[in-house]
């Protein structure tokens, strides 16, 4: 079995890599963006301009008059620091005392794919460089506040050894990992707060200001309706300042109605083009590496249908989740996407009928056959609500149509039509 799972905190689905396949929510913000948001709710960043070429990166750290300059790639995944670019440059993130050098080391990023422990092989193309005010920091502790199933509302999460090797720590040494459950009524207590910042190693007089630093990210995280705040490294300085040095933060989609300034800054660039397309029609489409498209309705069935198909010796290409209360111009536009991949070889449609008329899905599938002139083989199975019209629908449609009786039959013939992977 692939093993696909849900995620315990509603985060969205992930595979066994622990990568996520079905996000729940779907904004993107870079790290400069978080920042700007931070430096609203008076929460404490270094100074930073962003560039996106290397004449400004350069001018940007004349500008910032710092000591020591810090050169960070704005790429949406995490593990920059310990990344590479295909233009040879080790690092995603680069710190240097000279401006001039600043220049130099943005040429060498802009316009190339960076790698990282987060990315797919090929990494993700650098577009944006954030030019920062380099910190010395003393020490790197981890901190973040998320929404968690498990507790009924939000925790804060807190580990006095923060910094890149963070999962690292996770993984070997769940003892350092602390826990705040905050009651959402309530907010963060004060003595909360001075615990979380205590048990992460701040003492004397830094207690006091990572402890107001972790309330400032609490009222933030509830104005802008984040699911996730997270902040690593939480630092402090030699000279003793608690500074957010890196900020990633996601939001509650739900929320889109009353966030409509942080959601019209949606960075799609990274995102798979059919993705951000599927969402337009209220559809979610997810990419793999396989030659099945796998046509479903609900993350459930869609991650049942993967291990199937997997179970079976198939790989799938892709799914697209139609979800519930679904009109025919959707099926229309779902097949469109499906067979927008080359690789597709075959097409599996999985649909159980609860909310989901089936007529409306045979429909919509005869529809878009006929239009879209269908030269991969079709398999379906269709269950539930209006199941017999639906049958008779594709029966009478003279399409070429593999039907299957349940899953298992559905996902052998699927497998059964395309060339072994
Ligand atoms: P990522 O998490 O993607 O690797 P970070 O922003 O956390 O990127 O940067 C990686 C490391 O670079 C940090 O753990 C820290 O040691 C260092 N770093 C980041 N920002 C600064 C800064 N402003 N000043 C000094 N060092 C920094
Ligand atoms: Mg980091």
């Amino acid at each position: 079995m692939s093993g696909y799972r849900l995620d315990p905190l509603g985060e969205g689905v992930y595979d066994n890599e622990m990568v996520r396949v079905i996000p729940v929510r779907w904004l993107n913000l870079q790290e400069y963006q978080s920042k700007k948001i931070m430096v609203d709710h008076g929460v404490t960043v270094q100074r930073f301009f962003v560039a996106d070429t290397s004449q400004d990166a350069m001018e940007a750290a004349k500008r910032l008059k710092a000591k020591e300059i810090v050169l960070k790639a704005q790429i949406l995944a995490g593990g920059r620091g310990k990344g590479s670019f295909t233009s040879g440059l080790k690092g995603g993130v680069h710190l240097t005392k000279n401006p001039d050098d600043v220049g130099q080391l943005a040429k060498q990023m802009l316009g190339f794919n960076l790698i990282t422990k987060q990315t797919a092989k090929e990494g993700v193309k650098v577009n944006k460089v954030m030019v920062a005010e380099a910190l010395d920091i003393a020490r790197e502790t981890y901190l973040a506040i998320l929404m968690d199933r498990a507790c009924n509302g939000p925790v804060i999460i807190g580990s006095p050894q923060g910094g890149m090797d963070i999962e690292e720590v996770a993984a070997t040494k769940p003892e350092l990992i602390f826990k705040e459950v905050i009651d959402i009524f309530e907010g963060v207590r004060g003595d909360q707060a001075l615990r979380m910042a205590a048990n992460i190693g701040f003492k004397g007089p830094l207690q006091q200001q990572a402890a107001e630093q972790i309330q400032k990210l609490y009222s933030l995280f509830l104005k802008v309706d984040a699911t996730q705040v997270e902040v690593n490294p939480f630092g402090e300085t030699p000279d003793g300042q608690v500074v957010c040095f890196d900020a990633k933060i996601n939001f509650d989609d739900n929320a889109e109605f009353r966030q409509k300034d942080i959601f019209s800054q949606d960075d799609i660039s990274e995102s798979d083009p059919l993705e951000t397309e599927a969402a337009k029609y209220d559809l979610k489409y997810i990419g793999m590496d396989g030659n099945i498209a796998c046509f479903v309705n609900g993350a459930g069935l869609a991650m049942a249908t993967c291990d199937i198909i997997d179970l079976h010796g198939g790989k799938p290409a892709n799914f697209l989740d139609l979800g519930g209360g679904v009109q025919e111009n959707q099926v229309y536009q779902a097949f469109k996407l499906l067979t927008a991949d080359p690789r597709v070889e075959a097409i599996l449609v999985n649909i159980f009928g609860g909310i989901v008329n089936c007529a409306i899905i045979a429909n919509g599938i005869t529809k878009a056959c006929h239009e879209l002139k269908l030269k991969v083989p079709l398999v379906v199975r269709l269950e539930g609500t209006n199941v017999t019209e639906a049958k008779r629908i594709l029966s009478e449609s003279g399409l070429p149509i593999i039907s299957a009786r349940d899953l298992e039959d559905a996902a052998k013939k699927a497998v059964a039509n395309v060339a072994p992977k």
